[in-house]
């Protein structure tokens, strides 16, 4: 059920199916020369889409801006900041609430570290202030890091690499603009910069010339399958 698309009597009914949202978090960040600025957000509403053909599950509209710290200076990266991310979840959690829905499943594409943990932090505040529901924060990674290895070929391949470009290439196979260069960028460690692009030109962590539709489309499939899983240990959680 994809909320953006449904009317105000379709969304009461579907509250009778279920009272489960899945919440996808992207990005509007750059990804190479050869993916959108909106990959993260096409994998996670992708999953989204997938898995609600296959159980009741409302998906909320993606949320397409996410705090982008690594990539900040590279051309099209748009951030915002945690702060404004913590709240943007925040009262979009507690309207769903407001309007029935109890168990919430954030799902993030975009795994930035701030990112990631504004997100989680919105959540600990959220399960305190709103004692009745059940909500998983979590990124794609967290959930296919396991099986997905056996999937790809790239060792630590991170952003815009093998795996990202093969979700693309599955999806939306018309936004890819050519292959791509493998790159792997070093920061000095330790040490915050200002010039974040001196240090990473090209944008890409990994190497995206290993992708295929083929591996996008069994990538995709294994997160779709462990959303699954997820949403039925959620609305089975008590304490
Ligand atoms: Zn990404």
């Amino acid at each position: 059920m994809l909320i953006e698309e449904m009317t105000m009597a379709e969304f009461a009914e579907g509250l009778a199916r279920t009272r489960t949202v899945y919440i996808p978090f992207g990005s509007v960040e750059e990804h190479g020369n050869h993916l959108p600025l909106s990959t993260d957000t096409i994998q996670a509403y992708e999953v989204g889409k997938a898995v609600a053909c296959k159980i009741p599950l409302f998906v909320a509209p993606p949320v397409h801006y996410g705090c982008c710290r690594s990539t900040a200076c590279h051309p099209g990266t748009i951030s915002i900041t945690t702060g404004t991310l913590k709240s943007l979840l925040k009262d979009i959690v507690r309207s769903f609430h407001a309007h029935g829905l109890q168990q919430f499943v954030v799902l993030t594409s975009h795994a930035g570290g701030s990112h990631r943990m504004a997100l989680q932090d919105a959540g600990e505040e959220l399960i305190v202030e709103l004692p009745d529901i059940a909500m998983a924060v979590v990124t794609e990674y967290d959930l296919a890091k396991g099986e997905g290895r056996f999937l790809i070929e790239t060792p630590n391949d991170a952003h815009a690499g093998e795996i990202e470009t093969s979700r693309i290439m599955h999806t939306n196979p018309l936004l890819v603009k050519g292959t791509g260069e493998a790159e792997y960028p070093t920061f000095p460690t330790g040490i915050l910069v200002r010039q974040k692009r001196n240090y990473w030109p090209n944008g890409v962590w990994g190497d995206p010339t290993k992708a295929t539709a083929e591996k996008g489309r069994r990538l995709q499939e294994l997160v779709v399958n462990k959303v699954i899983e997820l949403v039925k240990a959620l609305q089975e959680f008590k304490e």
